[in-house]
């Protein structure tokens, strides 16, 4: 079981993070890519450039070739991986977490991030010591990369409709969060031709701005902001800009399902094929591939496994219910960029809550109930069994899902806390409150038994 290798990588604070055991680390995953190159970016964070240089060294020490790509977005890191022709990247950020964490994130030749699974493959090694060290005539040398942010820059003014985006010249307020956004945000909406306003837009580790993760309560500066200078739109990023969120011209949140739903939308009209998503997402993303005739895919929870479903199912877009969009064309990372450029496309044709008004609506409804870290499992487990036994129809990929004619519950043991999820879903919230409780009962009868 993986020690460090959460669901996003290894993250942890300074006590663990020591020179040491980020260069063993870095050397490990060096050892599991094989000798080649090995692109290294890092977000804003005050520790970025300690970590770097032990990143580096513990690349060197295998016989990689580290190229370094400076402070730039993981979407950004992940694009370059393919188009550079690496054999792995390395990530230096704790995507949202406060400015006191640290984090590395492994990404592997096809731009997905390593998960749980593959990333105890490189903990063994780490943990064994078994480093494929080079010899003293096969170090490399350091490279430097200094386009990766323009490389993105073009790739999405490619894609998007700038003509109409140009000709609407959408008013935006940009709200960076002091993290790697700030290098690439401001200058792509500048040369798409909008109207553009920023908050917290130069790079700093200490996010003296706001939180770093893009909640409706950490962005209240920007939703002000959109209100009082009449914007069409406000976007935030967290700090490594693969996650990213709206809010609309009347200054109203967008949760991410709704913009993840709209991409769905939006992609579809563009080019139908299959759908990829996590098992605990809105079915308004199913409604949405089915009106396109588009099959939807699942998969457990998670980035790593989300990308690894797109390849399998070639599927056209990919997202998570957080607010994560995968557009395949670029990589198989969340992209907030292409996400964001996507969406201001559509704003220049009709407003944000137009679109957010046109797609499926759902209630929702969730809880969490204690139980010790074996228990949670154990529940788990004969749940399924319970209902496997009563006919009813399930999802078993990631906890137990459980879809009915009022709508649909999952319930999921948590992965680093002690308690079983239940969240539920229908077209009224007395429903999906109903199911919760339904739900709640019956795990709670399982308990001792
Ligand atoms: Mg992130």
């Amino acid at each position: 079981m993986a020690k460090y290798f959460g669901t996003n990588g290894a993250r942890g604070k300074m006590d663990l993070f020591t020179p040491e055991f980020t260069s063993g680390l870095a050397a490990a995953f060096g050892t599991w890519t094989g000798k080649g190159k090995i692109l290294v970016g890092r977000d804003t964070r005050t520790t970025g450039e300690m970590i770097e240089n032990a990143v580096v060294a513990g690349l060197l020490s295998v016989g990689c070739q580290p190229m370094l790509l400076g402070v730039v977005p993981a979407p950004t890191i992940e694009l370059a991986t393919t188009k550079l022709g690496a054999v792995g990247s390395i990530a230096i950020t704790a995507s949202h977490n406060p400015p006191e964490w640290i984090g590395v994130k492994c990404i592997d030749s096809r731009s997905v991030s390593l998960s749980k699974e593959r990333g105890d493959e490189v903990e063994k090694i780490f943990e064994e010591k078994k480093f494929a060290r080079a010899e003293w005539n096969e170090i490399k040398k350091i490279e430097g990369y200094d386009a990766a942010i323009s490389d993105h820059v073009e790739a999405i003014k490619k894609w998007v409709n700038v003509e109409k985006i140009k000709k609407k010249k959408p008013k935006l307020i940009l709200d960076c969060g002091n993290g790697t956004a700030c290098n690439i945000a401001p200058r792509l909406f500048t040369e798409l031709g909008c109207k553009i306003t920023t908050l917290n837009s130069h790079p700093d580790g200490h996010f003296p701005g706001r939180n770093s993760e893009p909640t409706k309560e950490n962005v209240s500066d920007l939703i002000a902001t959109v209100k009082k200078l009449n914007a069409d739109a406000g976007i935030a990023w967290d700090g490594d800009g693969d996650r990213v969120i709206f809010v609309d011209e009347r200054g109203e949140f967008v949760i991410g399902d709704k913009s993840f739903a709209l991409c769905v939308e939006l992609a579809l009209r563009g080019k139908k094929g299959n759908v990829a998503t996590t098992v605990a997402t809105t079915n308004a993303i199913k409604d949405i591939a089915s009106k396109h005739g588009c099959k939807l895919v699942y998969s457990k929870v998670g980035a790593p496994y989300l990308s690894e479903k797109m390849i399998e199912a070639k599927a056209v877009i990919g997202g998570e219910e957080v607010g994560g969009v995968i557009w395949p064309q670029f990589h198989y990372g969340k992209d907030g960029f292409t996400t964001a450029a996507k969406i201001v496309e559509a704003i220049s044709e009709k407003p944000l809550s137009k679109w957010i008004a046109s797609l499926p609506a759902y209630c929702n409804s969730k809880i969490k109930i204690p139980f010790s870290e074996k228990e949670k499992f154990e529940v788990i487990e004969k749940m399924k069994k319970q209902l496997e036994k009563t006919g009813e129809k399930t999802i078993t990929i990631d906890g137990v899902r459980v879809d009915g004619s009022d709508g649909w519950c999952i319930l999921r043991p948590s992965g680093t806390e002690h308690f079983v999820r239940i969240f539920a879903e229908a077209k009224t919230q007395k429903q999906a409150d109903s199911m919760v409780k339904e739900f709640e009962a019956k795990l709670l009868a399982l308990k001792n038994k």
